[in-house]
């Protein structure tokens, strides 16, 4: 009697202890599932400009119109890496969407200079070789980013400008405006109501590919109100645009002449590979302290070579977006 009774709770035991097991192994699973932070395939973050604009002063409906373009055009470059596609081609296709896109400050919807002309800038680099390309002041380009993906591939320069640049791109086969293509009178007017405040509305674009490799790319109409010729921190290498596949790929929006003085885009890239930084914290040093202290307006998106995402301004707002092979995906206009 006394063994049968014995048998049964041992019976009993192991079944008490296999379900503790079971519930163990699980738990052990769906916790190792939450915390590995394993590099995503790809990832791409854009940026619309950053700038001084509070929530009360663009309307609802202002809102969700410049989220849905971050949307559509994050999903063009998230498509072309997603298939395999290079982070260089994901680069320019997201960027022409935003430079045909009147709402931002590149191509389309550049803003204009004291004169009231409209003279663009552009810049590409990418992270495995260093080789870069940039066009600046340009006025009859509809796609600057095209053009300096082209200075890079098909010349043996890194920058071209004005006149020279044109003559090059449309020898290459780009597609040529007339002027009057950069003047969008009702959204100009329409956004100078909204954004009463200083604004930047300058696109780019991170990202990081399949193969591993990190590219920047940014293209802008300037700064309103800019004097003849002036060329800002976008199509200079190292200023607004940056990409080292040992470290990372960075974009910045901002009051170009401080992106330039303060190298800023190089800066976060040497912080991390002399000093050991994460991207977060050389993004944060550079755009919150170094910038702040300065007192030079703007922000930076950058992704590193593991994946990981910095979305950084010192402004009120920036424009911006992200997503990564894993699903993880933000799209921001406020802090
Ligand atoms: N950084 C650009 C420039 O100074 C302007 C901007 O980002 O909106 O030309």
């Amino acid at each position: 009697m006394q063994i049968i009774k014995l048998k049964k709770h041992m019976k009993q035991a192991t079944f008490i202890y296999s379900i503790i097991t079971l519930i163990i192994l699980f738990g052990m699973q769906s916790c190792s599932k939450t915390t590995t932070n394993t590099k995503p395939a790809y990832v791409i973050a854009i940026h619309g400009g950053a700038g001084n604009a509070l929530r009360k002063d663009i309307s609802e409906e202002q809102q969700k119109d410049y989220i849905k373009h971050l949307e559509q055009a994050l999903h063009i470059g998230e498509k072309i890496l997603s298939e395999g596609g290079t982070c260089i081609e994901a680069i320019e296709k997201t960027i022409n969407y935003l430079e045909d896109c009147p709402l931002f400050n590149a191509g389309k919807g550049s803003v204009f200079t004291h004169e009231g002309h409209n003279e663009l800038d552009a810049s590409i680099m990418q992270g495995k070789d260093l080789n870069a390309g940039a066009v600046a002041g340009v006025g009859d380009i509809k796609n600057p980013i095209s053009a300096a993906i082209l200075v890079m591939n098909k010349s043996k320069h890194v920058m071209m400008a004005g006149n020279g640049a044109s003559v090059f791109a449309k020898k290459q086969g780009l597609e040529m405006v007339d002027s009057s293509y950069f003047y969008t009178e009702r959204r100009w007017n329409s956004l100078q109501k909204v954004l009463k405040s200083k604004k930047y509305g300058t696109v780019g674009c991170v990202a990081l590919d399949k193969e591993g490799n990190l590219a920047a790319g940014t293209s802008t109409g300037g700064m309103t109100n800019k004097m003849y010729n002036r060329i800002g921190d976008s199509p200079i290498i190292g200023a607004g645009t940056y990409a080292n596949n040992n470290t990372c790929a960075v974009s910045a929006t901002g009051h170009g002449e401080f992106f330039i003085r303060y190298t800023v885009a190089h800066d976060i890239s040497t912080l991390m590979e002399y000093k050991n930084m994460s991207l977060y914290d050389a993004a944060n040093l550079v755009v919150n302290k170094k910038l702040v202290d300065a007192k030079g307006n703007g922000g930076v998106i950058a992704v590193d070579k593991n994946g990981n995402v910095a979305t950084i301004f010192n402004t009120n707002m920036m424009f911006r977006a992200y997503v990564k092979s894993n699903g993880e995906k933000d799209v921001k206009i406020f802090k």
